[in-house]
């Protein structure tokens, strides 16, 4: 077990059973407080850490190569580290909070320096993401799209079962949690028999996704395997990945996903390292039929994370539409970075890979409103007496995940997001 993940510790800190940041939990992050600069944050409990004063202080002396390393605006720099460096950092932070460390405990000036009230300003977008990929993971979403969109009895495409299947998506357009979506505008072609139309979305759709953010890199012309996967993956967020369902069932063959997915998906704030959730690892699904080598591992994992979705009409309250769960997926993150690399694409640090919608095997734990209302046919009912099918202006969706083992809650914080009218 890693120092850090130990369910017994605990911390001079004040922390809400309920919260999703506990001491096991040292994300990381950026914030900016109001009026000044964004800096490299860390959070416990109620608490923003300023990791560039820690790291100014002193405190990672013999960790970290200079003072002004996390005098930075994105995570990037940290992320091009490896592994054993993001360990030796989040294990030097728990150090730091635990009840029996007095080092910063009791150094009140240096704690206020340190310590932020999250209302003192904002969080931002923790990395500058060079190139995002996303996956179709989810054997249950990849079964109902293709019984809602093709054929119930071949549902899923002949090369499903046998490989991940994704594609590459804008990383320029991911946005954090906080910032509103502008309804799209494009082309649709609603009535089959007659010509297509422009205007904006009518089907405009979300996506329960976890996206995962890429370490250390590996240089063109190689590939990582399935057993050295988990070493390249720094940490996990929620994923919102917007769509709009008409603009993207008219464009979608012969290439793909473009502009029904492009303009907007949101992240929630704070990466939730691989290490913290390393204690939730759970079996992953049973493979349906025997695969290529380098897709093999020897124990297949997943991490059981629980998912939420709620929708908040313009003047109701918010609402829970879907339950889901990480472990849902049927290729596991490992198997997505293997396959993504078989052919020698590079990896760099800041790369976002996002799971794909994860739909579990019952109706209230789809992914989507497409799935959810079953392309329109069952309205999903909300507490102000209205209906939606799929998403309209005025509304918020908020993603809320946490995995929880041992008295140990690590959540991720929320991705809030409210649909405003086309332009
Ligand atoms: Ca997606």
């Amino acid at each position: 077990m890693l120092k850090a993940n130990d369910p017994q510790l605990k911390s001079w800190v004040e922390v809400n059973p309920q919260s999703d940041f506990p001491i096991q939990n040292i994300p990381f992050g950026i914030f900016q407080k109001k009026g000044g600069k964004a800096v490299a944050a860390s959070r416990i409990g109620n608490e923003i850490i300023d990791l560039n004063a820690l790291a100014q202080k002193g405190y990672f002396k013999d960790i970290l190569p200079t003072k002004d390393f996390f005098d930075i605006e994105t995570l990037n720099p940290l992320l091009k580290e490896k592994k054993t460096v993001w360990r030796k950092v989040r294990n030097r932070i728990s150090e730091l909070l635990q009840i029996d460390n007095k080092e910063l405990q009791k150094k009140a000036n240096h704690r206020k320096a340190i310590f932020h009230a999250p209302s003192s300003g904002k969080m931002l977008m923790p990395v500058k993401i060079g190139d995002y990929t996303d996956f179709y993971a989810s054997k249950e979403h990849a079964t109902n799209v293709g019984t809602m969109f093709r054929d119930p009895k071949n549902a899923l495409l002949p090369n499903w079962l046998h490989l991940p299947v994704g594609y590459h998506g804008r990383a320029s357009s991911i946005i954090v949690s906080g910032q509103n979506i502008v309804r799209p505008k494009g082309q649709t072609r609603p009535d089959p028999d007659k010509a297509p139309v422009f205007g904006p979305s009518k089907l405009l759709d979300f996506e329960m996704e976890m996206g995962y953010i890429m370490g250390q890199g590996k240089k063109l012309g190689n590939s990582i395997s399935t057993k050295e996967a988990s070493d390249y993956i720094f940490g996990l967020v929620l994923f919102n990945d917007w769509s709009a369902r008409d603009i993207q069932k008219w464009e979608y063959v012969p290439l793909g996903p473009f502009l029904g997915k492009n303009f907007a998906s949101s992240i929630s704030p704070w990466i939730v390292t691989l290490d913290a959730l390393e204690p939730f690892r759970i079996p992953a699904q049973k493979l349906e039929v025997p695969i290529l080598p380098y897709l093999k591992e020897k124990k297949r994992r997943s991490l059981d994370i629980k998912l939420e979705v709620q929708l908040k009409a313009p003047k109701g309250k918010a609402h829970t539409i879907c339950n889901t769960n990480f472990k849902y997926m049927y290729w596991t993150m490992e198997q997505q970075v293997a396959h993504h690399t078989v052919n020698g694409c590079n990896i760099e640090a800041g790369d976002m890979m996002a799971s794909g919608t994860i739909s579990g095997p019952t109706p209230d734990a789809y992914g989507s409103m497409m799935e959810l209302s079953w392309k329109g046919t069952k309205p999903i009912k909300l507490p102000d007496g209205s209906t939606r099918k799929f998403l309209q202006d005025g509304d918020t969706l908020i993603m809320n995940g946490h995995a929880e083992k041992d008295g140990v809650r690590i959540g991720f914080g929320e991705v809030k997001s409210k649909i405003l009218p086309a332009k």
